[in-house]
């Protein structure tokens, strides 16, 4: 009996050990898919050549290994002698260092696919473009138009054939628009439909190197980990800088201008196209940090901001330009005009306080419109992903079925006016709304339909509840 249990044991214990062999084999597959980095100079495999696999997983390229060898015979050999004898000091035991590069620092390494070469055909064509942004984005045509144009022909560049003779331009883009008005979505709604990795950076948060904030080149990092730390992927993804209006030569200073001016020439280099070294998986560089080499060269830089004082600049020039006798007229003409950034000029924004420089490496400049109340009910109801028809599914869940007056859409859109901060007041209007109605509703299951009302949006009155077959006021129901 005791020999049956024995061989029993044997065999699970059998079984057991050929999982776990099984369990490494998995790991190592996985393992394969990451570069080693030099322990000491940080740079992966496919910079510093082969490496020396230490006991503990370290890596050491070739050529540290070497400096270490010269370090000590300088010192006779006697280092580890020398080191014995001080009380706080040892040897570095490597085994225990092992486990201080956390995962997500490591550098995958370059996959080799079965090489399927990118070509043109597979960008979508500008109208392409365009209609899968109508899809998300109401209103802002112009803008539609002019991104997917430059969008298209930055990516033909990218991945056209170099030409000898001519070279096309890069097309990153300044985006000109008031608060909500749609530019970060327009962008996000972009990378995702090309699939392209995207950062999104703020320019207020950008410093000169050597100051506290994000360093300039931290955008490249963030990028890169948006990338999945896939270092050809990121060159050919999307950098959006929002506020970039904040960074403008501030006027009449004579203090160092450390966010404004000084990003703009900092961002120079990143804009035209460098190689930079960026940390992997950090935002900043230290010792234990492996680096990687990103060229800027294909990436796409989109900045975008609300410029507010800009539509002064440009309604004085327009109304100085004038001839004089019309210019009272003129300037009540250009004062009604909503859209009046829509005519900016780069002189304009160079009156605003951005470098020529900077703005020669933005070859594309447009302008967003304000968001109208015609703008807003759309944006409410229209968009793929909108608000209202992701209420309406959580609630058609419980089966109930939810509809909204078109008066009352016309009263949020007016709320989210006065507001002033374009289409993003409006989710926290309808949040706020809505919440009495996700709490209540799903307590009554003869409930069968909420129709919210004008008079409810504008607190004169409920919505209309109708139970499945009848009718009944909201606020009898609580
Ligand atoms: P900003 O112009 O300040 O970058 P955002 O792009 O962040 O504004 O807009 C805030 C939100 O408002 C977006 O997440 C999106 O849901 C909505 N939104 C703004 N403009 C539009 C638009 N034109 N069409 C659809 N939704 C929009």
């Amino acid at each position: 009996m005791s020999e049956d249990k024995k061989t029993i044991d044997e065999i699970s214990d059998g079984s057991k050990e050929q999982s776990t062999a099984a369990g490494d084999e998995r790991k190592e597959s996985h393992e394969d898919e990451y570069q080693k980095v030099c322990f000491m100079c940080r740079r992966p495999e496919s910079k510093a050549g082969k490496m020396i696999t230490l006991p503990g997983g370290i890596s050491i390229c070739t050529e540290c290994m070497q400096k270490s060898f010269d370090t000590m015979n300088q010192n006779n050999g006697n280092m580890s002698d020398m080191l014995s004898g001080m009380p706080n000091f040892g040897m570095i035991d490597l085994s225990n260092l092992s486990n201080q590069v956390p995962k997500k620092q490591r550098v995958k390494k370059k996959e080799k696919k079965a090489a399927r070469e990118f070509s043109i055909k597979d960008i979508p064509p500008p109208h392409r473009i365009k209609a899968m942004l109508d899809e998300y984005v109401i209103g802002q045509e112009h803008a539609k138009k002019v991104m997917s144009v430059a969008v298209y022909n930055h990516y033909k560049r990218v991945f056209a054939p170099a030409a000898s003779d001519v070279e096309i331009e890069k097309s990153n883009m300044l985006m000109i628009g008031p608060t909500g008005s749609g530019k970060t979505y327009m962008v996000q709604t972009l990378a995702r439909l090309l699939d392209v990795p995207l950062a999104i950076t703020d320019a207020t948060s950008l410093t000169e190197a050597g100051y506290i904030g994000d360093d300039i080149e931290s955008v490249v990092s963030k990028l890169l980990a948006a990338a999945d730390n896939d270092v050809e992927r990121a060159e050919h993804g999307i950098i959006f800088i929002d506020e970039i209006d904040k960074i403008a030569k501030k006027k009449n200073t004579n203090q160092r201008d450390v966010s404004g001016e000084a990003v703009q020439q900092g961002m120079l280099k990143l804009l035209e196209g460098s190689n930079i070294e960026v940390p992997v998986g950090a935002n900043s560089k230290n010792a234990m940090v492996p680096l990687e080499t990103v060229n800027t060269k294909n990436i796409l830089f989109i900045c975008g901001g609300a410029f507010p004082d800009l539509s002064d600049i440009i309604r004085e020039r327009l109304t100085k330009t004038s001839s004089i006798g019309f210019q009272a007229e003129l300037k009540d003409k250009y004062d009604q005009d909503k859209n009046i950034l829509s005519k900016v000029t780069l002189d304009d924004l160079r009156t605003f306080g951005m470098l020529p420089e900077f703005l020669g490496r933005l070859p594309i400049v447009f302008s967003l419109e304000s968001l109208t109340e015609d703008m807003l009910v759309e944006i409410l109801k229209e968009p793929k992903n909108a608000i209202l028809k992701q209420y309406k599914r959580l609630l058609e869940l419980d089966e109930v079925k939810l509809e909204f007056e078109e008066e009352a859409l016309r009263a949020i859109a007016r709320k989210a006016l006065e507001k002033d901060t374009g289409a993003r007041a409006l989710r926290a209007i309808i949040e706020d709304f809505m919440l009495d109605i996700m709490y209540e509703i799903p307590k009554d299951s003869s409930i069968g339909e909420v129709i919210i009302t004008r008079e409810y949006i504008e607190n004169t009155g409920g919505p209309r509840i109708l139970l499945r077959g009848q009718e009944v006021p909201f606020l009898e129901q609580k």
